[in-house]
């Protein structure tokens, strides 16, 4: 069976403080969301993407990518969460599903392959993570004072692609949805409903563009691979 990869392309990027979604800029020719699909239509594993869009988004359909046959677009919904789901639904050939964000351009194809491994040894499947790497504060309630200080031994950043059995993830998302639970990652709904998936190390480079000054970073790191 296919792996297929879900796109949720359908936030808004209102931490940019650009025009336009931050997904649309553009860094050495290439929106970020074309270099994000690119990460995942390069690996030989990977058989097509499904990218999940607003339907107000007025840029996917101008891109060249928007006439690959390997990809299929789906609207998404009011949080990231309902956008995979729809992304999800359209994926009915697959058995394991990748979902990355738009907003990480800089994906390698090496954590991509040891993140596909997870299928022969995992049943509950995985994601991208890197390990913490400052001193973590807590802070009180109120704001502004530290309670205390959190081991980082065991503390992970949660990155993508995440990577899941297609029909697992899907009951978890539904089940997590419905109760209203806080759903920021697609790990996070397994973890809702009881399951524990595995954390596969990877490059701490693979960042979100989420404000202006991750742009310049993501630039750099994309100028280093050609
Ligand atoms: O807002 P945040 O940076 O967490 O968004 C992560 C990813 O989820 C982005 O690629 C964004 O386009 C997507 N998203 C979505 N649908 C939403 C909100 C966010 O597809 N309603």
């Amino acid at each position: 069976l296919p792996i297929v990869a879900v796109v949720p392309a359908a936030g808004v990027g209102s931490r940019m403080r650009s025009a336009f979604p931050k997904q649309y800029l553009t860094i050495a020719g290439k929106t970020i969301l074309e270099h994000s699909i690119a990460a995942l239509l390069c690996h030989a594993e990977v058989a097509r993407v499904i990218v999940s869009i607003s339907p107000d988004d007025g840029y996917f359909n101008d891109l060249p990518l928007a006439n690959d046959p390997r990809i299929q677009v789906v609207f998404g919904g009011a949080q990231r969460a309902d956008s995979v789901f729809a992304g999800l639904k359209a994926a009915t050939d697959a058995a394991w599903v990748l979902v990355h964000d738009a907003a990480r351009p800089c994906l390698h194809q090496e954590d991509l392959s040891q993140l596909l491994a997870l299928r022969h040894t995992s049943k509950v499947g995985g994601i991208l993570a890197a390990p913490v790497r400052d001193t973590m504060k807590r802070a009180e309630a109120a704001g502004c004072a530290i309670a205390h200080t959190v081991d980082r031994e065991a503390l992970w950043h949660a990155l993508t692609p995440q990577f899941f059995p297609r029909e697992l993830l899907m009951m978890c998302l539904e089940r997590a949805l419905n109760e209203g639970a806080n759903v920021t990652d697609e790990a996070s709904a397994l973890e809702y409903c009881g399951y524990h998936p595995l954390l596969v190390s990877g490059r701490s480079d693979n960042i979100k563009v989420t404000r202006p000054e991750d742009f310049a970073l993501a630039e750099f790191y994309l100028s280093q691979r050609t």
